[in-house]
C-alpha cells in the first residue's frame, strides 16, 4: 500500500470513497454526520486534491488504475472553535496542522489502514515542518476517538462546535506533538548512552569496553567520530531528489569488507571526535542548506547516540525524514529499538552465502543476520503505514535494498535477490554495478581483481525483472566514479570557525 496526494485525475475515484464512507456510517452509533449534499462535496474534495492537500491509500501509482482504500485531507485550517482548548503543543498557527475527513473504505475496515493514514498524515505534517497536528472528531465517533489516541494524540475534552448549516455538535479535540520524537517499540534498552560500557550494538556483540578506552572491531571507542557531513548527489533518485541527501559518514564499521571503497574510515578510521550535540547541529545544518533528508551512513556503532541526538534536532525544528544508510549486518533489537527514529531504511544485502560472507566480509552470520534485520525492518515500515513519498518523489518513509553485484559473484547475488523477495516482497531494490577493485585486491589478482562485466550485471537485473520486482534502481555507468566516494576530508563535521552556519534559536 502506498499513501500519497491523490491526482486529480481520482476525483471521481476519491468522491466514490466518501459516498461510500458516507452510506456506511449512515444512522450507525458513530455516524460523524458526514453528507454529500454539504460536507464532504464532490467540489470541496476535488479542491482538497487541486490545493495539494488530499492524501490517499492506494495499491499503486496514479494512472495505473489503482484502487483507493483510504484518505484524509491535510491543512491548516484550524475551526473556530479550536481556541475553546488548551492546547499543549507551543506553535503559532502555521505550525498547526489539521486531519479533516480521514476515511477508510469499509471494504479493507480491521486492516490497520487507518492508523497507517494517521502515520502518514504525521510525516507529510513534520516534512511541512509543522509542530502539531490538531482535529475535532464528533463526541459519538468513539472508534475513530480510540484510532487517534492509539497513535499518541492527547483528548483535551469535549467542546461544541459549529459545524455550519445549522449542525452544532459536541466533539472531541485532540492533539499530536510532532516535536518529541515519536516511538512505539517501548524502553530501548540496547540503544542507550551507557551501552558501550561492554558493547554488543552491532551482531558481532564483541563486548569491547569502548567507555573505558578500547576500541571495537569496528575501530569505535567512546567518543562519536564523522568523516564528512554534506550535501551528496548520487544515491537512489528517492534519497538524494535534485538537491541532494544530508549525508553524515560515521567513522569505523562493524564489516571488513576487503574491497572496501571507503576504507579509510571504515578501517583507517579516519575522522574527527564530535559529541552528540554536535551530531544533533549538523543534522539541523544540513537541513538548512536544503537537505532533502539526514543520511547516516554506517552509524551502526554509534546507534546509541541516535535516538537523543535526533530528538534534540527535532526538537530544534528538524522536520526531514531521517535514512539510516546501513551494511545491513544489524541486530533486530537495534532495528526495533530505532523505530520512530528511523523513517527510511537504506540498507544493503550483500551475501546469500555465508562462506563467501566470512570470505570477503569476515561475518559468516552476514546472510542470517541481513535476512532478520530486513524482515523487522520491513514489518516496521507496514506498520507505520507503508512506503511513502512527497509531491516530488522523494521518499519519506520507507525501505530501499542495495545490492552491489561482484565479479564472479553474480549466481550468489541473484540467490541475495530470492532472499529479499521472500522475505519482503515487492519492495525497492537498488541493483549496483559500481564495484571498482582498490588496491589490495588489485594486488591479490583473481576475479576481485576485476570490475563486474555487462553479463554479469544483466544477469542479475533479469533475474530481478524475473523475481517481479517493479521499483528497481540500476547503474548505467561501470566502475565506480568519484561521485560514489565524495572526499573524506571532515566537510561540515566541525563548526565553522565563526559558529554553526545554523541560524541559533
Ligand atoms: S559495534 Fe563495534 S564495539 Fe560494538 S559490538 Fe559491534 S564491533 Fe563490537
Amino acid at each position: 500500500m502506498i499513501i500519497r496526494l491523490a491526482a486529480q485525475y481520482e476525483a471521481p475515484s476519491v468522491v466514490a470513497l466518501y459516498e461510500c464512507v458516507v452510506n456506511a456510517m449512515r444512522d450507525t452509533p458513530f455516524d460523524a454526520r458526514w453528507d454529500m449534499a454539504f460536507h464532504p462535496t464532490a467540489d470541496g474534495l476535488r479542491a482538497a486534491i487541486a490545493a495539494g492537500n488530499l492524501f490517499v491509500a492506494t495499491d499503486g501509482e496514479p494512472y495505473t488504475s489503482p484502487r483507493i482504500y483510504g484518505a484524509f485531507v491535510l491543512d491548516d485550517e484550524q475551526d473556530a472553535g479550536y481556541t475553546q482548548a488548551s492546547w499543549s503543543v507551543a506553535a503559532s498557527d502555521d505550525e498547526v496542522a489539521v486531519i479533516h475527513l480521514l476515511a477508510v473504505s469499509p471494504t479493507v475496515r480491521g486492516l490497520h489502514i487507518g492508523a497507517a493514514l494517521v502515520n502518514a498524515a504525521a510525516r507529510i505534517a513534520r516534512v511541512r515542518g509543522k509542530r502539531a497536528i490538531r482535529l475535532d472528531v464528533v463526541a459519538n465517533n468513539d472508534p475513530a476517538v480510540n484510532l487517534y489516541r492509539s497513535c499518541g494524540f492527547v483528548d483535551l475534552g469535549i467542546f461544541t462546535l459549529d459545524y455550519g448549516g445549522g449542525l452544532v455538535m459536541p466533539a472531541h479535540l485532540m492533539e499530536l506533538d510532532l516535536v518529541s520524537t515519536e516511538t512505539v517499540c517501548g524502553a530501548r534498552t540496547l540503544l542507550t548512552p551507557s551501552s558501550p560500557a561492554s558493547c554488543e550494538l552491532c551482531p558481532r556483540r564483541c563486548h569491547a569496553r569502548r567507555a573505558s578506552g578500547e576500541s571495537g572491531v569496528c575501530g569505535a571507542t567512546a567518543s562519536l567520530k564523522l568523516a564528512r557531513a554534506a550535501l551528496h548527489l548520487w544515491e537512489e533518485p528517492p534519497i538524494s531528489g535534485d538537491t541532494g541527501s544530508g549525508t553524515i559518514f560515521f567513522s569505523g564499521c562493524p564489516l571488513k569488507c576487503v574491497y572496501c571503497q571507503n576504507h579509510e574510515i571504515s578501517t583507517g578510521n579516519f575522522g574527527i571526535e564530535v559529541d552528540a550535540d554536535r551530531l544533533s547541529e549538523i543534522m539541523l545544518e544540513l537541513q538548512y542548506q536544503g537537505a532533502l533528508n539526514i543520511n547516516l551512513v554506517t552509524a551502526t556503532h554509534y546507534a546509541h547516540l541516535l535516538p537523543a541526538a535526533v530528538e534534540a534536532a527535532r526538537a530544534r525544528g528538524l522536520f526531514v525524514p531521517i535514512v539510516y544508510n546501513t551494511g545491513g549486518y544489524e541486530r533486530e533489537r537495534a532495528v526495533r529499538e530505532l523505530e520512530g527514529i528511523v523513517d527510511v531504511w537504506l540498507t544493503d544485502f550483500k551475501y546469500a552465502d555465508a562462506a563467501l560472507a566470512r570470505d570477503l566480509s569476515h561475518v559468516a552470520d552476514y546472510p542470517d543476520r541481513a535476512a532478520r534485520a530486513l524482515a523487522r525492518m520491513v514489518a516496521q515500515v507496514d506498520r507505520r503505514g507503508g512506503i511513502m513519498y512527497d509531491g516530488d518523489g522523494t521518499m519519506q518513509q520507507g525501505i530501499i535494498v542495495r545490492h552491489l553485484v561482484l565479479p564472479g559473484h553474480a549466481d550468489d547475488s541473484c540467490r541475495v535477490l530470492d532472499l529479499i523477495w521472500d522475505i519482503a516482497g515487492d519492495i525497492p531494490i537498488s541493483v549496483m554495478n559500481q564495484y571498482t577493485p582498490n588496491d589490495a585486491m588489485r594486488a591479490a589478482g583473481g576475479e576481485l581483481a576485476r570490475a563486474v562485466t555487462d553479463e554479469e550485471y544483466e544477469q542479475v537485473l533479469d533475474h530481478a525483472d524475473e523475481l517481479g520486482f517493479t521499483t528497481m534502481f540500476w547503474q548505467e555507468g561501470g566502475a565506480v566514479s568519484e561521485s560514489f566516494t565524495p572526499a573524506f576530508d571532515t566537510t561540515g563535521v566541525l563548526a565553522a570557525a565563526d559558529g554553526p552556519i545554523l541560524p541559533r534559536q
